[in-house]
């Protein structure tokens, strides 16, 4: 049996063009826009309880911004995508809440690098491994805008290759335990290295769609994220997340900062 736990680390607070893709470049930014067009959305973690092992897979905020500002670009990151989050609702009380500590989790898998799912890091940095894409990390030491560094000195993040299998929009995966049950598919588009997670007990499966999706109308209105390295495979992944929420077999597919999507427990 795998037990998947889902977990809100607090919320971010975006300009609408983030999870809607308006065509207005500047709207992400936040600037010249109205506090109407800001949205609150939930920051989603989710661990994985597999016999094999506790997996978490992203870390959500880190708790410090329950007390202070971000700074990063004279304060731009947080115009864009500001944290909110209460001392107790981060990744280490979550994991507290079910009797576990930081060095109970047998590895992290990171989504991606952005500032919403890895600045948590330092709450969890005793878990016993950590891992990204081969592509996020090299975008990551690459991009000193996109990405704030909140590990260097933390966590050692070591990279994962994708295989060539066939499985997900670009058919690019790689398998945790190397038994189909925990998949990490690549849906590159909101950054290069992002993978999306198949949870599978026999036919019946799960998908965490991290950012190929960013709410319930991104499937409906087959709406991209507002922020991609690419539109195109942005919309190749979107296409495919959209096949797997219509196919009998999937439980859920959820996304990862969907305000419908509420903390809950799936057993597969
Ligand atoms: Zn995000």
């Amino acid at each position: 049996m795998i037990k998947l736990h889902i977990f809100h680390t607090g919320s971010v607070k975006v300009d609408q063009s983030i999870p809607l893709h308006e065509r207005n470049p500047l709207a992400v930014t936040g600037l010249f826009r109205g506090k109407e067009k800001k949205r609150v959305l939930p920051v989603s973690c989710y661990l994985i309880e597999h016999p094999r092992g506790r997996i978490l897979i992203d870390t959500g905020w880190d708790t410090k911004f329950a007390h202070e500002r971000p700074k990063e670009w004279f304060g731009m990151v947080d115009k864009i995508s500001a944290p909110i989050i209460g001392e107790r609702d981060g990744i280490d009380s979550k994991l507290a809440s079910l009797g576990l500590k930081d060095n109970d989790i047998d590895a992290v898998y990171l989504s991606h690098m952005d500032f919403d799912h890895a600045s948590g890091i330092r709450l969890v940095k005793n878990a016993k491994a950590f891992y990204a894409s081969k592509e996020e990390i090299a975008d990551a030491k690459k991009s000193k805008f996109r990405y704030v560094d909140t590990w260097s000195g933390i966590a050692e993040i070591g990279a994962f290759e994708y295989q060539e299998t066939g499985i997900g929009p670009v058919g690019k995966s790689y398998d945790v335990f190397a038994d189909g049950s925990v998949v990490l598919v690549s849906i590159p588009g909101h950054s290069h290295g992002i993978f999306a997670v198949k949870i599978s007990v026999g036919d019946k499966y799960v998908i965490l769609a991290n950012d190929g999706a960013y709410v319930q109308e991104s499937f409906e209105k087959k709406i991209i994220p507002g922020f991609t390295v690419d539109n195109d495979l942005a919309a190749k992944s979107l296409e495919w997340l959209c096949t797997c929420r219509e196919d009998g077999n999937c439980i859920e597919v959820l996304a990862n900062h969907d305000p419908g999507v509420k903390e809950h427990v799936v057993e597969l």
